[in-house]
């Protein structure tokens, strides 16, 4: 049981991102006294929408200048605070030119980084670190005779060559787990989204999310979608889990944060029926063996067509419902609310809302 004072500040790493900014937002809407870090606190472009915040909640938000892969300087913002929410890591998805030291050294150093801020930290009672499905399950074939995965799963099949996202994200998080066993001062608890989708408070993320929506404008999808199934669930239910899982004393363990699985066919589908048609929406789902032969022209392994596309995949997020009481928005809307979004921002064609 760990009870966090509500008038302590809490720090949020990566505070400027799609996930951590909807985090800061629902924190100071409860009243509570933010610390932001952010790589560069001065910089003139993509933290608009933080100093919007914190103009509208004078004296709560502050920003502080810290990288994962500078040692200690997560630990002068983090002074007073019984609440770390540890968000920031690389969510880069596509062709990524070096992932060990694009994905997996930031990931893995940064999350050693902070949680030794949190060590020298004697105010700190709970971290509560973003992990991913990511760390949960490999690829999508590990489902095959089982049900669905659960907070029990560990992801054992990723590696440097292998849906390396997947693994800078569960070497992060076991080490999270392994540095917090060594100690009885603060607790752990993980959260586990599947793909995050819906509005962002900033268009400066480069988040994985972003990508992967950008698919249905640029045309790649035309000639029909791989049978990729992906967990999806709203960015504003992620954030009010991690804020409940860093408040309700009992939370303990990994959460899965995840509202359903859509392919990118049934994605396309319900753009088309909110949207109208558009030759950027699949209409049908591309053939295994033709993905397998564009594959690495899209920056995918023929391992990775091999043991993901077209092989289904469900997760259980049922003890996220009882025990941090998140009801999940249905896919669908955060769908249809991402893309609206996108048109708004002049990222896809269409009707602006307004
Ligand atoms: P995002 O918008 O790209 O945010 C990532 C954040 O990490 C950014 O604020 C970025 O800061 C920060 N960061 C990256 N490298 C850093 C470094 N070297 N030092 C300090 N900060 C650094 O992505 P997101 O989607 O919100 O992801 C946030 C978290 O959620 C990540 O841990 C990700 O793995 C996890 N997650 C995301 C999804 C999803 O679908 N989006 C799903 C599951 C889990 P800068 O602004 O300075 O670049």
């Amino acid at each position: 049981m760990t009870q966090i004072d509500a008038d302590a500040p809490v720090l949020v790493t990566g505070a400027s991102g799609y996930v951590a900014s909807w985090i800061v937002k629902d924190l100071l809407e409860q009243g509570r006294t933010v610390r932001a870090t952010v790589r560069d606190p001065d910089k003139a472009s993509g933290l608009e929408h933080l100093h919007e915040l914190s103009a509208a909640h004078p004296g709560k938000l502050t920003l502080h200048a810290a990288d994962l892969l500078a040692d200690g300087s997560f630990t002068v913002g983090m002074e007073g605070c019984q609440l770390v929410i540890h968000t920031a890591s690389p969510f880069l998805v596509g062709k990524v030119k070096d992932p060990q030291e694009q994905l997996i050294r930031p990931a893995l150093e940064g999350t050693r980084n902070v949680l030794a801020s949190v060590d020298a930290t004697p105010s700190v009672r709970r971290v509560v670190l973003t992990s991913s499905v990511a760390a949960i399950y490999g690829d999508n074939v590990e489902m095959r005779g089982r049900g669905p995965f659960t907070d029990q799963d560990w992801n054992t099949t990723s590696s440097e060559t292998h849906q390396q996202y997947s693994y800078s994200k569960t070497v992060a998080e076991r080490a999270a787990w392994e540095i917090a066993g060594k100690q009885d001062r603060w607790d752990l608890v993980t959260i586990h989204p599947g793909l995050v989708l819906g509005p962002s408070l900033t268009t400066a993320s480069k988040s994985g999310s972003m990508t992967t929506m950008r698919h249905f404008v640029d045309f790649s999808l035309t000639f029909g979608a791989p049978g990729l199934t992906l967990g999806v669930v709203d960015v504003r239910d992620v954030a009010q889990a991690h804020v409940r899982a860093g408040d309700t004393p009992e939370a303990t363990g990994r959460y899965i944060v995840n509202a359903d699985t859509l392919s990118l066919l049934q994605i396309g589908r319900i753009l088309r029926s909110a949207f109208g048609p558009r030759p950027s929406f699949p209409l049908f789902q591309a053939p295994k063996k033709v993905i397998e032969l564009a594959a690495p022209a899209a920056g995918l392994t023929r391992e990775f067509v091999k043991r993901n596309i077209g092989r289904p995949l469900a997760f259980d997020s049922s003890r996220t419902v009882r025990e941090l009481g998140v009801a999940f928005r249905p896919a669908r809307d955060s769908v249809v609310e991402h893309y609206q979004q996108m048109i708004d921002d002049g990222l896809a064609k269409g009707r602006a809302r307004g």
